[in-house]
This record gives structure tokens, sequence and C-alpha cells, in this order.
């Protein structure tokens, strides 16, 4: 019974090494390495190279430059990264923002993945595993080449999960590969300074409990898992077309019962400002300001299915009052809920050879210090392990040599840059002058742990192997919000009726039954937007409730909120807010153009849309500024002044170039032929 539970639930780790990578032979005498560092700008690493800070990047920079690296619509890493594999637009891949909507209901959910549960009979015997499907199309570089007898090994790049099988090669997940609750990171926070009123949900992922303490012991729970039965059942109780009492009774019960939880005793030393904290199997001694190794945790949903885990532990503070803060529950990687390797044996070998490594692929903890749960210190403690992590698995399948073609990438660069930009930028609404002296160096110092790494890289590898350093998209300053949404309403493209809803919050998105759009009225609506700068029209035929024709109608409501976000100005100074609009027919070519939004806007340096936008919100106000740490971003400016970082070792033929040029000179490099649809062009 144990048994079908594992076959179906979860990678059989001695099915796993039956089936587990074999030896491939030979085919290719040439190697190439390509080390991806997500959102490293080239302007920062002009600077601090030319400071000499950063000395090996700048000795291959002395072989083949520091270049510009054009970046995609939208400049977002789902959108470049699905760029950089394919070597095609977006319209071709498929991913165009880190949200997707279905059409009819206009519910937005998060795109690059298309999950179906898992299913049960009698409501207890596991018959079918979950479903999981990347929605990304195009045929990634790797896979071509694989085909051809490269050997690829291809490391954490994001849009990578699920893992797709790599002929000859090997591949471990990215992003989007969830936490343990099937989120982007759900951290958890217990602390005796909550009142009640604070606790639930925060608007980015987090869960907050009061601690109340009866003499040293608190009693609390860790949120696990769904328990995709329960789920089962509530999706049928919920389908009830006229609930009686009874009906809403039972789907109350249900829901109380939805996630898997694990009890936790909290022992409180107040003297000694130290904790100890039964979890699940362990038992764990902290003290103030200490973290954890990682624990494992399991979920039990019944006798026959267990989910497996592990998380860190930091005790905040135990002094006058207690803090403890527990990380996203990571997949386990010698037994997850589901494949995240090509062979799904990779996993569990990292597992066994490095010990514990985070899987999730939003591996730093920017939802806590964003919600002034961690601060700057725990937060960068943690991103360097982050860093550590992915880079000891790059450096060990770059040392078994099993390779031709080795991709990795690194995505803590992105993170700092996201809530450490208001260090850098004494313009910033939340710039701290005492913080800045602090941490006002936190982004150089993962800069100038990036070039360590690329001198680890090129102290293991043939000095006749070309090296690619390469960021899917740059940085800017993010001091103002805009809402587009409420915009629209201002320039009546969209019209509200009733009560204005409240705040959305991210956990809506995950199967949480959260409400969107509830006050637009969709009959006098023809314009709406979501993600980061993107503008659908309300179209007919398409939409739910669509109202704007096709053809020439769509065209002139394009022109015209076109024309009109381009004179949108900053009220308190007058600049320009909007520095270009672009047309979906304007930028997109290929099969999936349909699923692309009519506008994508290209906000000027320094203004961001705002977070309620992104998840369809139109609260009051345009234009407000940004309180939040999250100081820094990319999504939703102008893709002209967010290109990413090229550093080649080889010198490259083009002036100009593109991330989508990566995947043909992968295959040309090896000799292969450049498939006619790829957009990109090789570089040498
Ligand atoms: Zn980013």
């Amino acid at each position: 019974m144990t048994r079908l539970s594992v076959v179906l639930f979860s990678v059989c780790l001695g099915l796993a090494i039956a089936c587990g990578p074999s030896r491939v032979p030979e085919k290719f005498h040439q190697k190439l390495v390509i080390l991806g560092f997500d959102g490293l700008d080239p302007r920062l690493v002009q600077k601090w190279m030319d400071e000499g800070k950063l000395p090996n990047m700048q000795k291959l920079a002395k072989q083949g430059g520091l270049h510009r690296l054009e970046t995609t619509h939208s400049p977002e890493s789902p959108t470049a990264w699905a760029s950089f594999a394919t070597g095609v637009n977006a319209g071709k891949h498929n991913i165009y923002d880190f949200l997707i909507r279905d059409t009819k209901t206009y519910m937005p959910d998060l795109g690059m993945v298309h999950r179906e549960p898992p299913r049960f009979i009698l409501n207890y015997i596991p018959i079918a595993a979950p479903k999981l499907t990347s929605i990304r199309g195009g045929t990634s570089f790797w896979v071509t080449a694989g085909r051809a007898g490269v050997r690829s090994s291809v490391l954490t790049v994001p849009v990578t999960f699920p893992p797709e099988d790599v002929p000859n090669g090997e591949l471990l997940s990215g992003l989007p590969l969830p936490d343990i609750r099937g989120t982007m990171g759900t951290f958890s926070y217990y602390g005796t300074d909550l009142s009640r009123y604070e606790e639930g949900d925060t608007e980015m992922g987090g869960l907050l409990k009061r601690l109340v303490f009866d003499g040293d012991n608190a009693q609390t729970e860790l949120v696990g898992p769904p328990n995709p039965i329960i789920r089962q059942q509530l999706r049928d109780a919920r389908a009830t077309p006229h609930p009686t009492d009874v009906d809403k009774t039972r789907i109350a019960e249900l829901e109380a019962r939805e996630f898997v939880r694990l009890p936790i005793t909290i022992y409180w030393n107040k003297a000694g400002k130290s904790a100890t904290i039964d979890l699940g199997d362990s038992t764990v001694h902290l003290q103030e300001g200490e973290w954890s190794k990682w624990i494992n945790l399991d979920f039990t949903i019944n006798l026959l299915v267990r989910v497996h885990g592990m998380a860190q532990l930091y005790l905040i503070r135990a002094g006058q009052e207690l803090q403890l803060y527990i990380s996203p529950v990571n997949w386990k990687p010698d037994n997850p809920p589901a494949a995240m390797s090509a062979p799904a044996s990779l996993s569990a070998d990292l597992y066994e050879r490095l010990g514990a490594y985070r899987t999730l692929g939003w591996a730093e903890a920017t939802w806590p210090l964003n919600e002034d749960r961690l601060d700057e210190k725990a937060f960068m403690d943690d991103l360097y392990r982050a860093f550590d992590d992915r880079a000891q698995v790059i450096l060990q399948r770059l040392d078994s040599q099993q390779w031709d073609l080795l991709v990795g990438v690194i995505e803590s660069t992105d993170r700092v840059q996201h809530m450490m930009w208001r260090l850098i930028d004494p313009t910033h609404p939340m710039y701290d002058k005492a913080l800045a002296a602090k941490f006002g160096d936190s982004i150089e110092r993962v800069y100038r742990r990036c070039d360590e790494f690329v001198g680890e890289v090129m102290s293991r590898i043939d000095a006749t192997t070309p090296i690619l350093i390469v960021s899917d998209h740059g940085f800017h300053s993010f001091r103002e919000s805009v809402n587009l949404n409420t915009w629209l309403v201002q320039e009546g493209f969209m019209t509200l009726q009733g009560q204005a809803p409240g705040e959305k919050k991210l956990r809506d998105l995950f199967g949480g039954g959260g409400q969107f759009w509830e006050n637009v009225d969709w009959s006098r609506t023809k314009a709406y937007a979501m993600g980061l700068g993107q503008i659908y029209l309300n179209l007919q035929g398409r939409e739910g409730h669509g109202i704007v024709a096709p053809g020439a109608e769509s065209r002139a409501v394009q022109e015209a909120i076109a024309q009109k976000l381009l004179t949108l100005a900053d009220p308190k100074t007058g600049a320009r807010i909007v520095d270009a609009v672009y047309k979906s027919e304007d930028i997109y070519t290929g099969p999936f153009v349909g699923n692309a939004a009519e506008l994508q806007v290209g906000l000027a340096e320094g203004y961001r849309v705002s977070w309620q936008t992104a998840l369809g919100g139109a609260p009051e106000g345009i234009i407000y500024p940004n309180m939040k740490k999250w100081s820094g971003d990319h999504g939703a400016y102008d893709y002209k002044s967010t290109p990413g970082t090229l550093i080649s070792s080889r010198p490259i033929d083009a002036s100009f170039a593109s991330i989508m040029d990566l995947a043909p000179t992968v295959l040309k490099y090896f000799g292969l032929p450049i498939p006619s649809d790829i957009d990109g062009k090789p570089l040498f």
C-alpha cells in the first residue's frame, strides 16, 4: 500500500536510480559554458569593472567584450529566459508574463505551468498523480542539440519546471518550481507582538500567527500543503448550484481542513534569549539571531500518501518578545512530490553528494523582507546561502565532466536588486541613510560574488572552452507606483460600479478562491490591465463579456489608449511616465500571438505598475510613492532601457545582441543547422 503512494506521489528513489543517467559517449570535441545571472545590469557591471572590482569578468570581456543584450517584451525573467532557451519571440513561446488570465472569466492565474490536481477514488486511494505541463512553446536549444548528440547539463534555468527530457543530457528545474504549498514561497511568521487582527495572510505570500504563551510554552502550527482529497471534495461541494445551509456548513468544515498542519510547541527561555522548538519529528534549539539547519518535514495526507519537505527556522528575537520565522517549505530533493529534474534521479543524486540544497525556484526571502518580518541582515545572510546552493550545484556538475554544453543560472542577483535598490538611490522614497551605510554595498557584494564564481568556473575548465555570461534584463529604480486600471477608469476605458473591493493578495491566485474584478462593469469596459504592463482589450468573441469589435474598433481603442498614455505625466514633476507603448501585432509573431495583451506599456525610469494593477485592482490614485522595500524592478519598464548583459570570451559579430541570439549561437557552435523559425542570429 505504501508502495502505491510512493509510486504515485513522489519520485521513487529506487525507481529513479534504476532509470538514472547512463554515461553517454562523447561525440563532440568542443565544449561551451553559459552562466546566467538574473537581472545582471550592464551599467553596474561596467561601473564596477572600471573600478577593478570584477576582475574575472573583465578578463573575459577583454577577449570578447561586454555588451548590452536586448531583452524581450515584456522585460521579465519568464519571458526573457524562455526566449533565451528557444531563440524565439514570445509569440512563438507563449510566455508573456508571470500571470495569464482566463479570457472567459477574466480570472488571473500563474502562468508558465498548467496544473491538473491528483485524483482519488473513495476519497482515499490515489489513482492519478498531479499532472503538470509547461505552457512554453518552441524548442529549447539543449533539446535540439541533445538530439544531435550534444551532452547538456542544464541547471536551474528559469522556465524549466516541470523538467523536460533532454536527450543525452540532464536538467535540474528552476523557477517556477513551487514550495510544498504550490506557491512561489509562503513563509511563516510567529510572534508574541502580533495582534489578533494582524493574523492571517499577508499581501505577498506570508502566514502570520500570534503566539500566546502559557508559562514558558506556546502551541501553534505550521500550515503545510493542501490536502488534495479535501480539495477534490471542496470543488465538488462548491459546484452545487443552490447550496443549502447544510451544504454551506459542509463547505466551511472542509475549508477548515483544506491544509495539512503540523503542530509546533515553542519553549521560551526568556532569560537565556533562546527557544526550543518541537516541529514534526525534530527538536530545534536556537539562540536569538540563529538559523537552524534544514529540517525534514513529513505531511501525512492519509495512510497511503505523504508529502516530504524541508524548511529552515530562524529565531528573530527571544528577549522581550518572541519572533520565529519559518522559511517556505522546500521540496525535498531526494523525495519530491513530483519530478524536479530529468532524469528524476538527478535531484536525489545531488542531495546525496551535496546535502540539502534549496529547491524552491524563487529561492530568496524577498517577501518577508518586503513585509518587514525579516530585516536586511537576515535577508542577506539567507540570500548568500541561496547563491551558494545554486553555485555548488553548478560546480558539482561542472566537475562531473559529463557534458559538452553546461548552462547554469543563479537568480540572487535579481532578488538583491529588487530589495536593496532603495539603498543605492538617494532619491528613492525608501532611501535610509543609516541603512545605506550598513547595507548600501549589498548589490555590489553580490556582483563581486558572481565574479568570484566566474573565476571558480574558469579555473575548472579548459582555456579553449568559451564562456558566455548572460543576463535576461537590467534594472531600474522603482520610486513611484502607477495604477494603470485606475487610469483606464479615469479616461473612460473601464467602468466601475458599486463598492470598491478590498486589496488583492497573492494568495488569492493559488486556488484560494480569491475575488477579482468584483466591481468592474464589463458591459461598459473596453480595456483592462493585468500583470506587469499588459493592457488587454475587452474583445468581442474572446472575452466573456467582450464589447470591443475586432478589427477597426479594436485598432482605434488601442491607438487611443497608446496616445493618451504617452501624455501621462507625473503631477509632482511634470515628467513623462510612459516611454513607449507597443502593440502586440508590431512586436510578436507566431502561433501564440492571440494570447498576448494588445498593448505592452514601457514605463520610464522610476515608475512601475503597482502591485494592485498587476493583480487587476483599481485602487484610488494614479501615481503614488513606493513605500515598500521592493524598490528596484524591470518588469513594465521600456524594454529599450532595460537590456541585460552579455560577456563573451569570444569576439562577437553583432554590435547589438539579443537574448534570442544565444540559442542559434549554441547550435552553430556545435555545427548544427539552425531551425528556420528561430528569430535570433548566431553571435559567433
Ligand atoms: Zn526580477
